[in-house]
């Protein structure tokens, strides 16, 4: 933004909205944040994110990021009844037909439910005099032309309002994966972003429970069965506060978990092993099920050259939506915002618009990579960017070699965890001691059967 740029409008008040919003407040005299809900009082459910209904895992890099911009956020969480998961140790864990070992943890998850994190985000960054939030109140269109956006054209919720335009000298995208801003930048003559697509057809449905028991003497906190290409069933559960679990089934095209009561459990019982349809048989439902059926990846090619205007950036999943199972898209929101503050504060480059676009773009590749990486391989699978390219094929061979290594091999599986956290970058897997593991060591036998119990710090590597 120039100094000259006194106004900055973002457009959707979710996560990442209000973190964008939260780092412009420092760029800006006046901070509006346009929401289409009225916000809840508390940690309720709104209908403008229909996910929250869902588990939702806040990954270790989008903790450390959340914290470095509102620093002590995620003790606040975990003070609010948010656990704290370890990985491996915590969770029994079965991905690509093995069970992993519950080794010490080399990362931590916060599992608290999403209405929970959106209310303490939202009360922090609200609180503050420069932010002003209009809600129930819709964009409906950019104001500006091909080379300069001027505003946004917005309109209460409601038969019968009319529109008017909010000048903004700033305008930011974080409307979510339904984003409009490809019609909205096509109607002030500019070119919207090229889309990339793939669509593996998953499919969620949750409840949330009652704790229910474990099987005598485990002492797991969570079940993670991972859906993949070959395993196209998969199951997840976590506590979150207030002594509540989610439940989590999903599956690929033509495995949609149903949302009747005894499809539910029926599809539970048919993952790979039924340790989850066990635990489910003891808890008591406290919620209807719900399903969620929308969730492929979408990365909106902002960064590329195109006749766009100046002033307008896309951010969250209104840049780069993710398929949920990877736990990704709070944590890009949050990377994401950090990027921009840090585009913002540079002193050695103007930030242009493109330049700042292009960070928030670098900043979610890794996220992307990992998803859109496995999706590709989902038979039948959709989209535009669907065919894996020549150049990934050495880095799928070598990946296959970490992957088979993980369950059992402790720096692999540590190594693994890190980068899935988005903690390390996805050059960790060639750090010498990592592809000495993955290239040399023997593929490492694997639990059985669901190891009940964690293993004890010094048991073997
Ligand atoms: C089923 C499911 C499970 C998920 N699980 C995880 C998980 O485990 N971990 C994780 O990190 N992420 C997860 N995600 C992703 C996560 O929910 C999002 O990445 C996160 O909400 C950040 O998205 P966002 O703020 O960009 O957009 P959203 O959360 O989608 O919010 C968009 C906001 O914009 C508002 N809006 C939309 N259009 C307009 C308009 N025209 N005018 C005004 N306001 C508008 C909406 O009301 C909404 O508030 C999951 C997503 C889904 C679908």
């Amino acid at each position: 933004m120039s100094s000259a740029s006194r106004h900055a409008v973002v457009i959707g008040g979710s996560l990442a909205g209000l973190l964008a919003a939260h780092v412009l407040k420092d760029h800006a005299d006046t901070v509006t944040v346009v929401e289409r809900d009225r916000y809840p009082d508390g940690p309720e459910h709104r209908p403008g994110t229909p996910q929250d209904r869902h588990a939702h895992i806040f990954l270790k890099g989008g903790v450390q990021a959340l914290d470095a911009l509102l620093p002590g956020l995620p003790d606040e969480l975990r003070e609010h009844g948010s656990p704290s998961l370890g990985m491996p140790d915590d969770l029994l864990q079965w991905q690509g037909g093995q069970w992993f070992r519950r080794t010490p943890a080399a990362t931590h998850m916060l599992t608290g439910s999403r209405p929970l994190t959106d209310w303490l985000v939202r009360r922090r960054v609200l609180a503050d005099p420069r932010i002003t939030v209009l809600e129930g109140t819709e964009v409906t269109g950019l104001a500006g032309d091909a080379t300069r956006v001027r505003g946004v054209r917005i309109r209460p919720r409601g038969a019968g309002q009319e529109t008017r335009t909010l000048a903004a000298d700033l305008v930011v995208d974080a409307s979510g994966r339904s984003s409009r801003a490809p019609d909205w930048l096509r109607a002030i003559g500019a070119e919207p972003a090229h889309e990339e697509t793939i669509d593996a057809g998953l499919a969620y449905s949750t409840r949330f429970y009652r704790a229910g028991a474990n099987p005598d003497g485990a002492t797991f906190r969570g079940i993670y069965m991972a859906i993949d290409g070959e395993h196209p069933r998969g199951g997840l559960l976590l506590p979150v506060e207030g002594d509540r679990w989610v439940a989590l089934l999903s599956g690929f095209k033509g495995n949609e978990p149903p949302t009747d009561e005894a499809g539910y459990l029926d599809f539970a019982a048919s993952l790979p092993d039924p340790v989850m349809r066990e635990w489910l048989d003891k808890a008591d439902p406290l919620t209807p099920i719900h399903a969620y059926r929308r969730a492929s990846n979408v990365r909106r090619r902002y960064d590329r050259p195109g006749r766009r205007p100046a002033g307008f950036l896309a951010t969250g999943e209104a840049l780069c939506a993710f398929n949920p199972v990877y736990g990704q898209g709070m944590s890009v929101a949050a990377l994401c915002a950090v990027a921009l503050r840090d585009a913002l504060d540079d002193r050695r480059r103007t930030p242009t618009t493109r330049r700042v676009q292009r960070a928030l773009v670098a900043v979610a590749r890794q996220a992307w990579d990992i998803s859109a990486g496995a999706d590709r391989a989902v038979p039948g699978a959709t989209g535009s960017a669907v065919r894996p390219r020549a150049v990934d094929r050495p880095a799928a061979w070598y990946l296959r070699r970490v992957i088979e290594r993980v369950p059992g091999n402790r720096v692999v599986g540590d190594t693994f965890r890190q980068v899935g956290s988005l903690a390390a970058p996805t050059t960790a897997f060639f750090a010498p001691r990592v592809a000495r593991a993955v290239l040399f060591d023997p593929v490492p036998a694997s639990p059985s059967s669901p190891p009940l119990l964690p293993e004890t710090p010094d048991a073997g590597h």
